[in-house]
């Protein structure tokens, strides 16, 4: 490796790093971490830390790091054939293989699937196709998105609009104007904190239909969400909220895509969020836990009857014009297939199921009687803990004073990576699946240090 010197100052001088504070890191007010090696739970970094990392990447490397199987998978791949095309009927072992595992495990109703390269692609397509199965079936006019606000959807044009958090519209004129949003199912959050979770059902509720009524059902293509909101906050839907959502949708004709980025292939200790709340989608995003980001592939999953419209569609206009040169890329789906096998072979999605109903319980009694714990939440392996000024009130701190991030930071000393979220101060925890309870322990351990040392 190169002098550690070197590199810092090629990475300050030649690497622009996304979401990162640009001036900051530039003027080395921001600290760098230069990640080497990783084995199941835990980075190590160049500096000699070895790092529990309770957030999985950017909760992807689902099945842990360092996996043997995914890495001959992948240099198998790549000696034998590195790329292909998928365009005009061309496919590989791997990507037609790879394909029928993923419809496998998906709901019933679903058909075929489209491989893109990351989240935020898998959903431009999504809306692309919302639109041509609109057109092909004459309704022209019937095109606006509903989102959420707090949804996380990426951060393309169309991507980054629907992803209903401020930082990701600021500054760059988004949101698009087809784009709508309507209320977080944040039922932590409610307005009326006297409201029980079946009547803040029945108020979002009431918000989607509001919003229906106003811009006119003939206007709006489809709604898409989270199963469980992610980067906006790690929040489960109160109970019954999709199975409600759900009939509004379909009263008005209006599709559903479920956003399964996170929680497609066992997050939630399900295989897909969608079967785990209710949800009937359309279409069903996929990616990170696809290949546990082993390499880059993601998946727009369509439905019989999207892919009925779109099969009549090339009938009547020729080819389909959507493909990236990369769709399918024979690495990419050879990581998703060795991925998909071990997550079977070593039971990981009951493991995701049983420890982390473990890792939620120790989180709340290492920190669910603090003054300044709101809400210890989670499904899965996919948890959060809300920090507040005031529990009573549930009053938040003052932006400027950073408790998220300063909290993560003092658990980094610690040896522990937790996410601060972008909104409000929360704490996100989606490790690894084969997560140990011994390693839930000592998240939840030093996170009650921590919490007491930096909040009193
Ligand atoms: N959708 C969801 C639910 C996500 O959490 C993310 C990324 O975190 C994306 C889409 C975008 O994925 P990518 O970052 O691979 O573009």
């Amino acid at each position: 490796m190169l002098r550690n010197d070197q590199l810092d100052q090629w990475d300050r001088e030649n690497f622009f790093h996304p979401s990162t504070h640009l001036a900051d890191f530039a003027r080395g007010d921001l600290p760098q971490r230069i990640v080497t090696g990783g084995s199941g739970c835990h980075i190590e970094d160049r500096d000699g830390n070895r790092l529990l990392d309770s957030f999985a990447g950017l909760y992807c490397v689902n099945v842990g790091y360092g996996r043997p199987e995914i890495a001959q998978a992948i240099a198998d791949q790549a000696k034998e054939l590195a790329y292909y095309h998928s365009y005009v009927g061309h496919g590989t072992e791997a990507s037609i293989t790879l394909a029928k595992m993923v419809l496998d495990r998906a709901p019933s109703n679903m058909s075929k699937v489209y491989f893109g390269l990351s989240g935020s692609d898998a959903n431009e397509t999504n809306i692309k196709l919302v639109w041509y199965f609109k057109n092909i079936l004459g309704r022209p006019e019937k095109k606006k998105i509903i989102s959420r606000w707090r949804g996380y959807h990426g951060s393309g044009l169309m991507t980054g609009s629907l992803t209903g958090l401020e930082l990701f519209h600021k500054k760059f004129d988004l949101p698009l104007a087809q784009v709508l949003h309507t209320e977080a199912p944040y039922y932590y959050r409610r307005a009326d904190h006297d409201q029980s979770e079946a009547q803040f059902v029945a108020h979002c509720v009431e918000a989607l239909e509001a919003l229906i009524a106003k811009e006119g059902a003939d206007t709006i293509a489809a709604f898409i969400g989270e199963p469980a909101l992610g980067t906006g906050g790690l929040v489960p839907p109160p109970d019954g909220y999709w199975p409600a959502i759900q009939e509004v949708l379909d009263r008005h004709d209006i599709l559903l895509i479920a956003d399964e980025v996170v929680t497609g292939f066992g997050r939630l200790g399900s295989m897909f969020g969608s079967d785990h709340y209710g949800m009937r989608p359309d279409i069903i995003t996929i990616a990170k836990g696809l290949t546990s980001a082993y390499a880059p592939l993601s998946g727009s999953i369509v439905s019989d009857k999207v892919w009925a419209v779109l099969e009549r569609g090339t009938d009547e206009n020729g080819p389909i014009g959507h493909g990236w040169t990369y769709s399918a890329h024979p690495i990419g789906a050879a990581a998703g297939v060795a991925n998909l096998k071990l997550i079977d072979d070593l039971d990981l999605i009951a493991n995701a199921r049983d420890v982390g109903a473990y890792l939620k319980a120790v989180l709340q009694d290492a920190l669910g009687s603090h003054p300044h714990v709101g809400e210890v939440r989670g499904e899965g392996l996919l948890c959060a803990v809300e920090f507040v000024k005031d529990r009573e009130t549930r009053g938040f701190f003052d932006p400027a004073d950073k408790v998220g991030p300063r909290l993560a930071a003092a658990l980094l000393e610690r040896g522990v990576i937790a996410r601060a979220m972008p909104q409000g101060d929360i704490l996100g925890f989606a490790p690894p699946f084969c997560l140990t309870r011994d390693e839930a322990d000592e998240i939840a351990s030093k996170l009650g240090d921590v919490t007491r040392a930096v909040l009193g």
